[in-house]
């Protein structure tokens, strides 16, 4: 049976294994600078996704994606496709609990773009409080902080937006769509700040100042795009697609519990 949701007969999901992990991907359609499209979170989201299934082709189905998402602090760029953040809750509820409705019990929301993860954090719990199915929400980068730090040439502050990372993957995909030599390197951690963090593999982070994005960019990048390569993108990639892998391995081995109503 193909692993591309969209792909399947009712007939198939009648019949469908519902313990096999159906994956959804929400990303963003935004500026990532003058180097890259604005289709940069959806790409990268999907060559995820797609990875774990060509890895795991008996225990996944891929959503099509929902390729907009939480981020109106990005509108002062042309191009940027804003979804509030109750739309995108609901919107993306309204689909778990469709395939609760079919049947299914697992859901991973992989999230490719940063602001949508309090968004998808909210989304799982209604899930679960609302059908009782285990749906689990993951930032992509979040799995493989360790694997990043590893690989990466570019300092901390390097990767948060349009920086090395999602370059380098990108280029590794389709290398004609990315333009490094318009890429600048756009540093903006704070070495001595003890609480603010935006490297999507930094330490620290444990407070949060979303400001709007043209008062801290003048083009849209945070990071340091100007050091990334195919090669160390296809390394990020791998290792992003390893981690997802054992991430859907370890939620369809978890068990489905019971509540007990104490009233
Ligand atoms: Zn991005």
């Amino acid at each position: 049976m193909t692993t591309t949701y969209g792909h399947l007969t009712w007939e198939d999901v009648r019949d469908a294994d519902k313990n096999r992990v159906v994956i959804l991907n929400v990303s963003a359609t935004e500026d990532h600078g003058p180097h890259m499209p604005l289709d940069t979170d959806t790409v990268l989201g999907m060559a995820v996704a797609e990875g774990v299934a060509r890895s795991a082709p008996e225990e996944v189905f891929v959503m099509p994606p929902v390729p907009y998402g939480f981020n109106e602090h990005h509108k002062d760029f042309p191009g940027v496709i804003w979804i509030q953040p109750e739309t995108l809750i609901a919107f993306v509820t309204d689909i778990t609990k469709s395939l609760a409705h079919h049947g299914f019990r697992r859901i991973l929301l992989l999230n490719s773009h940063g602001s949508n993860h309090p968004c998808l954090d909210l989304a799982a719990r209604k899930t679960v409080i609302e059908t009782g199915i285990i749906c689990v929400s993951a930032s992509y980068w979040n799995l493989m902080s360790a694997r990043i730090n590893e690989i990466r040439k570019s300092e901390i502050g390097g990767i948060a937006h349009a920086g090395e990372f999602e370059a380098a993957m990108y280029m590794h995909l389709h290398p004609d769509r990315v333009h490094i030599e318009k890429s600048v390197t756009q540093n903006l951690h704070d070495p001595k700040s003890k609480f603010f963090n935006l490297d999507l593999a930094g330490k620290g982070g444990g407070a949060m100042l979303m400001r709007w994005w043209s008062e801290q960019s003048p083009d849209g990048t945070m990071g340091d795009p100007t050091v990334a390569d195919p090669e160390t993108g296809k390394r990020f990639l791998e290792a992003a697609i390893e981690e997802t892998t054992a991430l859907v391995r370890e939620i369809r081995a978890l068990p489905i519990l019971s509540r007990r109503d104490h009233h």
